[in-house]
């Protein structure tokens, strides 16, 4: 069975006194029945970490250990600070610093090295899913983006339709359980049955209080990377219990 993951995406929101919103939510969640997962900024990480009785994570990492690359942090220092998981390959990433599947795979690989999860993000413009070429820009930033050893612990994928993001607009849930099927059948492809169906795979993009319901109950979705509506814990609270729920 997959642990079902809700994970809280702040971008680039928050100076400490956000962290209340951490104590808020493990006041309302004091054992959640699903894994909750926020990712603040790089500031706030080690004080998160230090706080809340959540995993905490990061918004990217680079590809090495270390090294002269000014402004980046590594996978070590996101474990060293007290995180568990990293997003990489997020869109605002892959178009804001024009990250290739193949950086995002190495930045991956380092992510599972360091000892943490990677969460892989993918999705389709709005141009690509009207020319009906969603699947085929699934598949290739699948077979890019993903390292080779990959398992049920240190990878999560999350399908993000870019057009989804921060706009309010949502896939229907039929387009969302296409996707999600055949991530779900790529996965066992590549990595056969035992890994393949134990990677969990999180929709993304708009996800809010009263939707979640619904996208939740969509086959081979097993919880949601959320960006704004994870600000709050007033918002994101009810997102936890209707994955609680579903
Ligand atoms: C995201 O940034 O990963 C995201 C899904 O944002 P939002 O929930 O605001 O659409």
């Amino acid at each position: 069975m997959r642990r079902k993951l809700a994970a809280g995406n702040w971008k680039m929101n928050g100076l400490k006194g956000q962290l209340a919103e951490l104590d808020k939510l493990a006041a309302a969640h004091p054992s959640p029945e699903v894994d909750v997962l926020l990712c603040p900024p790089a500031t706030l990480l080690a004080a998160a970490a230090l706080q809340s009785p959540f995993s905490i994570g990061a918004q990217d990492c680079h590809a090495n250990d270390a090294g002269a690359h000014t402004g980046d942090i590594s996978a070590q220092m996101i474990k060293d600070a007290g995180g568990k998981a990293v997003i990489v390959g997020h869109s605002e990433r892959r178009e804001d610093h024009d990250e290739h599947s193949d950086i995002v795979r190495a930045k991956a690989r380092a992510a599972q090295a360091a000892g943490l999860t990677a969460i892989v993000c993918m999705g389709e413009s709005l141009l690509e899913r009207e020319a009906q070429n969603t699947l085929d820009i699934i598949g290739g930033q699948l077979a890019g983006s993903i390292p080779d050893n990959a398992t049920a612990e240190n990878l999560v994928v999350a399908y993000e339709p870019i057009w989804a993001i921060g706009t309010g607009l949502v896939p229907s849930l039929a387009q969302i359980g296409e996707v999600h099927a055949f991530i779900r059948a790529r996965l066992e492809r590549r990595f056969g049955a035992g890994v393949g169906l134990g990677v969990r795979i999180l929709y993304g993009g708009s996800v809010k209080p009263d939707n979640a319901r619904d996208i939740f109950a969509v086959p081979n979705v097993d919880g949601a990377l959320v960006g704004g509506a994870s600000l709050k814990a007033a918002d994101f609270s009810p997102i936890i219990s209707a994955l609680e729920a579903s």
